[in-house]
């Protein structure tokens, strides 16, 4: 026999379990025979697709049986079963680096943790919520050796070979005094109906039962193993859907929507898939999971295919089920698939129309899914060429004309006759974009702006390019200058400011592309645009970051400043270059300022700024 210890975040998890802040003690069923079914999963698609494993003898089944006198409840599989190695790393480790910081990132705060861990996947762990001592044996399919694992649950584990006869999992738990209820045909039936009704494999249920002071055995199916996604729609409750979820998401949540679909005809295959209430911790993890498990004719073939539904789907739990895929399809092959990528087509565009019909039909479900899941329908803009219609009519901005977000419909139901292009301002901070002198202009005009104030959104939308054959213009560069073409400066007036824009251009020329006079502001003496083909600032701020010298490509921004504004009359009527000068650097600094940026300069901002205040007082 061999002594182990737990690693240090299971000892962790244990501990939040073993003094049950988890409320809903009885998911640990769930999640054991969820293991159990995931295990027998495994084996049949070896021994469907394995010469090693054909002739092995295989009957999938989940055995469950309990005895209250001696406070036991087991569970046992004839799955894939665990070697000594599997048994280390699977049960004794979290191997799942995105697990491992989710248990690393629990505070310590009893509440807190609850409920985060709620939402969360427990696994085989949740056992010692109910258990004081596990015994786990089991035996690898096709090998010969078989271990017993056992733990009290406080701080580590010993093992040692023993001696079992067929492959599979046989799990003891040990109950503690007081989760006696678990040891009773009647609890244990309602659990398995409750979130176990459609795994596609067989439950039994086997205990003694004393009747009048004579005891009889029975065993009993306490599950219909009928694959839920098979039946047909009509046939399946809501609750069913609901708890259906719970099995295959470990979600503890009720899902948000569902969508069951059924495809005949040239191609026949099976469809459910889930949309959670919540976006889970890791969904912007590089090794975030997939949700989707592939099976073929109910046979299980694989739940870690990340070309099943494109990435920016990854949210989405559920299954496909397909008649027409060889049960013998190697995963490899899987990828270039010609009915699999029918079947991924079909499910992305069942999956956005019912987003789509949440947005139009259920206006708060869909505002939920949006806070939640808003970001990765513009990643699928940037990623799903052939869904870009739908795509941007489910995406929503903060707009200059509602304190709701907006679709881009709307923005075009209210534009103007003569309107040529959506307008949207980029940046980091809501409030300052609001307040922008970039949008003096359009706010005079009363032409909406839509804010976009998303990280994603710089990268994003500037790509898109029109919406409905309107183009999107970004009010922070000299885009938008075209349309507004009827704004323009009279020809004899930019001949008047020559002089003075080239005193501050030449004034400010490590700092600026160049300093024109502006069509936009109404009531700011300046700003800052950029230039019509230069990255906006959120996409160099980025390229920074990723230790990209945007420093070599001198993206300058274009000074503009208001010529009705009472600084620059003066300076005009002044003529002496010397203000001309100071006041160059404070025009800028003005506009860096509006814009949220820093000063270069500060010591020099405030000496000017003091000189100047000086002067006038
Ligand atoms: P999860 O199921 O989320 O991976 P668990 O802690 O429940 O996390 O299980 C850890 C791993 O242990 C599983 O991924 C699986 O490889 C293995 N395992 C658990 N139960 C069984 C079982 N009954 N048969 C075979 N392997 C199992």
């Amino acid at each position: 026999m061999s002594k182990h210890q737990f690693q240090t975040e299971v000892n962790q998890l244990l501990d939040l379990m073993i003094h049950s802040l988890y409320s809903n003690k009885e998911i640990f069923l769930r999640e054991l025979i969820s293991n159990s079914s995931d295990a027998l999963d495994k084996l049949q698609y070896l021994t469907m697709t394995d010469e090693n494993y054909k002739s092995l003898k295989y009957t999938p089944k989940i055995d469950i049986s309990f005895d209250k006198e001696k406070k036991i409840l087991t569970i046992e599989d004839s799955g894939i079963g665990m070697n000594e190695g599997d048994l280390i790393e699977n049960i004794g480790t979290i191997a799942k680096s995105g697990t491992k910081s989710f248990v690393q990132s629990l505070s310590g705060d009893a509440k807190k943790d609850s409920q985060l861990i709620g939402q969360f996947g427990v696994g085989f762990y949740s056992a010692f919520m109910v258990a004081n001592k596990i015994e786990v044996i089991s035996k690898k399919a096709g090998e010969d050796k078989a271990y017993l694992w056992s733990s009290d649950g406080s701080g580590g584990y010993d093992l040692e070979e023993v001696s079992k006869e067929s492959h599979g999992t046989h799990i003891t738990l040990h109950l503690k005094d007081d989760e006696l209820e678990f040891a009773s045909s009647w609890r244990i039936e309602n659990i398995i109906k409750k979130y176990s009704d459609h795994i596609p494999f067989p439950i039994f249920l086997s205990y003694t039962e004393e009747n009048e002071g004579k005891k009889e055995d029975k065993c009993e199916q306490a599950n219909r193993a009928s694959a839920l996604w098979r039946l047909s729609k009509a046939d399946i409750k809501d609750d069913e859907y609901k708890d259906f979820y719970k099995t295959i998401s470990h979600d503890s949540d009720e899902p948000l929507t569902w969508i069951h679909t059924k495809v005949e005809g040239t191609q026949e295959y099976s469809t459910l898939f889930y949309i959670p209430k919540k976006a889970p911790f890791d969904l912007y993890r590089v090794d975030f999971q997939p949700g989707v498990k592939l099976y073929v004719k109910r046979v299980f073939i694989t739940d870690d295919d990340k070309e099943l539904i494109p990435t920016y789907l990854r949210f989405v739990k559920g299954i496909i089920d397909s008649e027409d895929l060889p049960l013998n399809v190697s995963r490899e092959i899987l990828q270039q698939n010609r009915i699999l990528a029918n079947i991924k087509s079909g499910s992305v565009k069942k999956i956005l129309g019912e987003i789509d019909r949440m947005a139009k039909n259920e206006s708060e479900k869909f505002e939920n899914f949006y806070k939640e899941f808003g970001r990765c329908i513009k990643e699928g803009l940037y990623t799903d060429f052939a869904n870009r219609d739908q795509l941007l009519e489910l995406v929503r901005f903060k707009s200059t004309k509602s304190d709701k977000l907006v679709s881009l419909s709307e923005y075009k139901d209210r534009m103007q006759a003569d309107q040529k292009a959506i307008f949207y301002i980029l940046g980091e901070d809501e409030a300052i974009l609001r307040n922008s002198p970039l949008i003096e202009k359009f706010k005079k005009k009363d032409i909406e702006v839509l804010i976009l104030d998303d990280e994603v959104d710089s990268v994003v939308i500037p790509m898109v390019g029109t919406y409905k054959e309107i183009p999107l213009h970004s009010v922070n560069s000299t885009e938008v200058d075209k349309d507004f073409e009827e704004d323009k400066i009279e020809k004899g007036d930019e001949k008047k400011y020559e002089e003075i824009l080239s005193i501050i251009k030449e004034e400010l020329k490590d700092e600026i592309k160049d300093v024109k006079i502006s069509k936009r502001l109404e009531e700011s003496p300046s700003c800052i645009v950029l230039d019509e083909n230069d990255p906006s600032l959120s996409i160099q701020k980025m390229m920074q970051q990723m230790g990209q010298s945007v420093g070599e490509m001198d993206i300058k921004p274009i000074l503009e400043i208001n010529p009705e504004h009472t600084i620059f009359t003066k300076l005009l009527l002044k003529n002496d270059p010397t203000t001309t000068k100071e006041v160059a650097h404070l025009l800028l600094d003005n506009a860096r300022l509006l814009e949220g940026l820093k000063i270069k300069d500060v010591i020099g901002f405030t000496k000017r700024v003091n000189e100047i205040v000086s002067r006038a007082i």
